[in-house]
């Protein structure tokens, strides 16, 4: 038995990809290019596609942005989802577009009518819809109700908009509530997984760059994926993109609910034992083995005291001496290379590994 059982949701199509139901986790991003520069939009899709990216979604802010679509969506070699904001004209000329799904906040798209009006659409093209409930376009009742924009808060209202919506007769959609706050999305999370069966996309907003945006991600993620709650996810950075995909892999390789389409890295903390500059080896490492599209395990460390035993569960490992450092291939030592020689003959040593087992 898995360690993580996943709830069941729903099972929706977004273009060719399933999404609920027991299909894998998908991974997916937003391009940050202008949607109306169909060439870049479309390179940038290119990278992310690259990377892994399994959906991508572009901001729809006018009419040319809405009939920009139709060419990326035709050329991109992934789903399409219009992100739309306020209008829902732009929402139904998106659908005209081929969008292969349709991303809403209904609190911001004005009168029930309007978002019906959308709902028809995606149901003439039998396409899903993303409902999106976030702090910024929560109604003041509950906001007042609540005392600001609180989980519960955030639930009901995207419990709310659910029944809305099905009793409009449409129910092929999935489900976000965005909070800039890991606990809340949290809290958000777990309790509309058990008031719907819809499946649910996960991601903390506004998470911010680097460290901080990394680790606000993973902390709520972490929680809710162990529960079996999410079927697609974005880790939203104020970085290129493309960081964006790296992250979502990482995080879903470390619960062992997705493999990496890169190596994975293990490397010592360093500590006083330390005999080579691994710091700069790893980073380097890092440099030269980026064209590596497969899980490969391999393990850095810094001296021979915890490398020997690490190296067992590594693919591929160097143990750090003084002025060199021994290359080892499922727990086998098979070299010792000098320090400058080390970068060069390890590298190839992991390009031959892939070469053999994949
Ligand atoms: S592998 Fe060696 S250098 Fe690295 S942290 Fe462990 S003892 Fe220290």
């Amino acid at each position: 038995m898995s360690w993580i059982e996943r709830k069941k949701t729903k099972q929706i199509t977004v273009g060719s990809v399933k999404i609920g139901g027991g299909a894998d986790i998908v991974v997916q991003s937003m391009t940050n290019t202008d949607t109306r520069d169909i060439d870049a939009t479309l390179k940038q899709i290119e990278r992310l596609h690259k990377k892994g990216c399994e959906i991508v979604r572009c901001a729809v802010i006018d009419k040319d942005a809405a009939s920009a679509l139709k060419t990326i969506k035709e050329k991109s070699p992934i789903p399409v989802i219009a992100d739309i904001h306020f209008d829902y004209k732009l929402a139904v000329a998106a659908v005209e577009s081929n969008a292969d799904c349709i991303r809403i906040n209904p609190g911001n798209i004005g009168s029930f009518d309007k978002t019906k009006e959308i709902l028809k659409a995606a149901a003439e093209h039998n396409i899903p819809i993303r409902v999106g409930v976030n702090s910024g376009s929560l109604e003041k009742s509950l906001i007042e109700k609540y005392n600001g924009p609180t989980a519960d808060a955030l639930v009901e209202s995207a419990y709310n908009w659910i029944k809305r919506i099905e009793d409009y007769g449409f129910t092929n959609m999935k489900l976000s509530i965005k909070s800039s706050d890991p606990k809340t999305t949290i809290l958000c999370y777990e309790q509309i997984s058990k008031l719907t069966d819809y499946p649910l996309h996960l991601g903390v907003t506004e998470a911010g760059s680097s460290m901080e945006g990394l680790i606000k991600s993973a902390s709520a993620l972490s929680v809710l994926l162990r529960q079996g709650i999410g079927d697609t996810i974005r880790i939203s950075l104020s970085e290129p993109p493309e960081n964006e995909i790296d992250a979502c892999y990482e995080l879903l390789n470390s619960l062992h609910l997705r493999k990496k389409r890169s190596i994975d890295f293990v490397s010592c903390p360093t500590c006083g034992r330390i005999e080579i500059d691994l710091i700069s080896l790893v980073n380097e490492l890092k440099k030269r083995l980026s064209d590596i599209d497969k899980p490969v395990k391999v393990a850095v460390m810094g001296c021979v005291v915890n490398a020997l035993g690490e190296s067992k569960e590594a693919d591929v490992a160097i143990a750090g001496g003084r002025k060199f450092g021994l290359i080892i291939k499922k727990g086998k030592i098979i070299k010792k290379v000098k320090e400058d020689k080390l970068i060069d003959e390890f590298t190839e040593v992991v390009h031959e590994f892939v070469k053999k087992e994949y």
